[in-house]
């Protein structure tokens, strides 16, 4: 029979959040430390992860760490991780988050745009997963939650290569699921329109290539969405921070919608 989770080590878990430098990773870091967790940071900006650390200080986090690394670099990332674990000790909460693919119809995507992409979501979340596996086996407790999309159950119009790629994450982490020990899950959550960076972007960038205003855009996102406003990135960190607790030992290989109600899909 396998031990139950050590307390001494949910009282004071350490989680390694990706793209924490904005966005849902950046809440997801923020919500972490909240908790009491340790919380390691990880973007390519060393400026904002620097400016990160305090406040996770400040918000209940015992440690914060910022680790300087690029997802796209996995050659590097792999050392990194490493020197994270020599350092810091075991990670028990690994979250996978990146920054989304750029949009585009999928008939013009090209095969480095799916190449780059599938690296920096599949391959990346790959490495992180076999590097922290070993820790989590010997706490006998690991949480991993990966930042995915709606896309999973839905393709979304305008963005050939993040649903593609979205679908292969979706597989991947399912697949995990069976494979993983006992005590270690991996779940997704899938953000709807949420009030980030990267949405201000797209809306730009669909804006550029079409012919509705940023405004107009946003105004159609709005109506498909039940709850009638954007998502905050706080109401997916908690969502996560709920996945990375003690308390969700028994959700395993879910893709869990956080998206006010927009999906159709049951
Ligand atoms: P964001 O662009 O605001 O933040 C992304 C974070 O990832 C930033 O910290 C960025 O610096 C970091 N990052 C990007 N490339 C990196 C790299 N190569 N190496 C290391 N760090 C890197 O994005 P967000 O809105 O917080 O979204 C997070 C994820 O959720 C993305 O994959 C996004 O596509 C997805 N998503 C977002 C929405 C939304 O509405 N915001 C909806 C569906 C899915």
């Amino acid at each position: 029979m396998t031990p139950p989770a050590d307390p001494s080590l949910t009282d004071s878990p350490h989680a390694l959040v990706c793209g924490a430098s904005a966005g849902i990773g950046r809440a997801t870091a923020l919500a972490l430390a909240s908790i009491g967790s340790r919380v390691s940071v990880l973007a390519r900006s060393g400026d904002a992860l620097n400016s990160l650390v305090p406040e996770l200080r400040a918000r209940g986090a015992p440690e914060a760490n910022a680790i300087v690394a690029d997802l796209d670099d996995r050659e590097a990332l792999g050392p990194t991780v490493d020197d994270l674990l020599g350092r810091h000790g075991a990670v028990h909460i690994l979250v996978n988050n990146t920054g989304g693919p750029a949009p585009g119809p999928l008939l013009e995507a090209t095969e480095e745009q799916f190449l780059e992409a599938f690296g920096r979501h599949v391959l990346a979340s790959h490495l992180l997963v076999r590097r922290v596996l070993p820790g989590m086996r010997e706490s006998n407790y690991g949480r991993i939650i990966n930042i995915v999309s709606t896309s999973v159950r839905e393709p979304i119009a305008g963005l050939g290569v993040s649903n593609t790629i979205r679908g292969a994450m979706a597989s991947w982490a399912k697949t995990l699921s069976r494979e993983l020990p006992p005590g270690v899950t991996i779940n997704n959550v899938l953000p709807g329109f949420t009030d980030t960076d990267r949405l201000r972007t797209l809306a730009e960038d669909i804006a550029a290539t079409g012919d509705r205003s940023v405004g107009e855009i946003r105004e159609d996102w709005l109506a498909s969405v039940p709850e009638g406003r954007l998502g905050k990135p706080d109401e997916l960190a908690a969502v996560v921070a709920f996945l990375a607790s003690p308390a969700a030992s028994y959700i395993r290989g879910v893709s869990l919608p956080v998206d006010g109600g927009r999906l159709n899909a049951i």
